[in-house]
């Protein structure tokens, strides 16, 4: 299991390199290692193998992982799963990234319920590419408006965006979002972060300019279905 998780990141961290080589990518891009529904060991074991950042999708496995392995050093939390109201509070304690915000009341709570002694949340707005109805996100056309309510907010900074594509819907969908991104950074400068492109599609989103891809499955393997899913 340790051996497996261990070559799955070191073959991925030499896709990587390779695909921007010979893609001429100019962009820094990294990779965050998505555990949800992965036991702490499998995250420790990417950790020994060099691996620092790490996403989950729900906040009670947030919270046990980030529990279980506060010891060691520089883990970075990746907050990427839907966000109900009641459960800001956990996030606003144990995450150093969120990359799934989509309205400005979550914005507002995770701002205030950041302890003052921790540095503020480094957090992407998720947008609905896509246009699904059932999804997550804002729509483009409200994204800025959120985004300067969401740049005032005093515990939170606003570093970038988060899309997850409709499947098959790849190459269109991850082009508009670096439209969006490069939008987005004449008013927020420092909003240069573009976390999108999974196991099947990072190939596409680093050609449009991802800076951060999530991979579960090719790093951990198949997810056992839950009571989650
Ligand atoms: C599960 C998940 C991933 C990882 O998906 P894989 O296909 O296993 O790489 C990435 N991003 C989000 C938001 C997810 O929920």
């Amino acid at each position: 299991m340790t051996n497996n998780i261990a070559e799955a990141l070191k073959s991925a961290y030499n896709a990587i390199t390779e695909f921007q080589i010979k893609q001429q990518l100019s962009q820094q891009s990294r990779l965050i290692a998505v555990s949800k529904t992965k036991p702490a060991s499998s995250v420790a074991a990417a950790y020994q193998a060099g691996q620092r950042a790490f996403g989950e999708n729900y906040v009670q496995e947030l919270v046990s992982k980030a529990t279980e392995l506060s010891s060691l050093e520089r883990i970075e939390w990746h907050f990427i799963g839907p966000i109900q109201s009641n459960k800001t509070r956990d996030i606003a304690l144990y995450a150093d990234w969120v990359h799934s915000i989509d309205r400005l009341k979550i914005a507002e709570r995770l701002s205030a319920q950041r302890p003052s002694d921790k540095t503020p949340l480094q957090v992407l707005l998720q947008v609905n590419i896509s246009g699904e109805e059932s999804k997550s996100g804002i729509s483009p056309s409200d994204l800025f408006e959120l985004a300067a309510a969401v740049a005032k907010l005093p515990k939170l900074e606003l570093k970038g965006l988060m899309a997850i594509p409709e499947p098959g819907k790849g190459a269109e969908a991850f082009e508009q979002m670096q439209k969006l991104s490069l939008q987005l950074q004449q008013q927020h400068p420092d909003a240069k972060e573009l976390s999108m492109g999974m196991s099947d599609d990072w190939q596409e989103a680093l050609r449009f300019g991802s800076t951060m891809i999530r991979l579960g499955t090719a790093i951990f393997g198949a997810r056992e279905t839950n009571s989650h899913d």
